[in-house]
């Protein structure tokens, strides 16, 4: 299962499946639209069903090409053919969030020339946070791309997948920051670029919007100094709902 089958086909959230192999709480099937996550994003949740019930499903633990579908405690441990259901809403929740994550890099690798990102985390509430390696910045600036963040929601730029070759990719400054969430090279040595139109291009793994337009409004809610080096800012959906 090293096909990430969420990415061949971003639009597929139901599709049927054969169970491989269980274990107690967990099992692996034979294709699955469920993103694994990685890289400080939460996997997808859903549901598997089948003829002794429905599961729900928490998370995935990747185990080589072994991908564990962890189900909810005390659930059922389905088997044979089964029915696989992602959770449209909390994947729209975290694509957006990672995919302004995209945005919020942009702007601070452009106005702090090629700032590295140390780390990101976004979660399944809402939120998210990433860490800058900035000394020498004036927190308020960071704060300032709130602004400019929720302007690119509104002019609904295209954000696309592309491929390219792995090794060329590397030698290109800016294309593979630290960010990226587990971005896995395919079978045949490409790597996974996220393209935001106009705006911004580097290499993931993780689950975008296909357009900017598809997020909803974006709040910097703190900028704290963590060390001397870094910076961590902290987003939200400006309208909880
Ligand atoms: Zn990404």
């Amino acid at each position: 299962m090293a096909i990430y089958l969420c990415h061949d086909q971003p639009d597929l959230y139901e599709h049927e499946a054969t169970v491989l192999e269980t274990r107690p709480g967990a099992v692996v099937l034979d294709r699955s639209a469920f993103h694994p996550g990685g890289g400080g994003q939460v996997a997808d949740v859903g549901t598997i069903e089948w003829n002794g019930g429905v599961a729900p499903v928490t998370h995935i633990e990747m185990d080589g090409d072994r991908w564990w579908h962890v189900l909810a405690e005390g659930a059922p441990v389905p088997s044979g053919d089964v029915r696989v259901s992602v959770d449209a809403e909390h994947r729209l929740g975290v694509a957006s969030l990672h995919t302004m994550s995209h945005v919020l890099n942009a702007f601070v690798f452009d106005e702090f020339s090629g700032a590295l990102v140390t780390g990101a985390q976004i979660g399944s509430d809402g939120r998210g946070r990433m860490d800058f390696d900035l000394p020498e910045v004036d927190n308020d600036r960071l704060r300032a791309l709130e602004g400019p963040i929720n302007e690119v929601i509104e002019r609904g730029l295209d954000v696309q997948a592309v491929y390219v070759d792995a090794e060329q990719a590397a030698k290109i400054d800016g294309l593979v920051r630290s960010m990226s969430v587990a971005p896995p090279p395919t079978p045949d040595g490409r790597l996974r670029l996220i393209d935001i139109d106009g705006l911004d291009r580097q290499a993931c793994g993780g689950t975008h919007l296909a357009n900017t337009g598809q997020s909803r409004p974006i709040r910097i809610t703190k900028v704290e100094n963590k060390g001397r080096h870094n910076r961590r800012v902290r987003f939200e959906f400006a309208d909880p709902s």
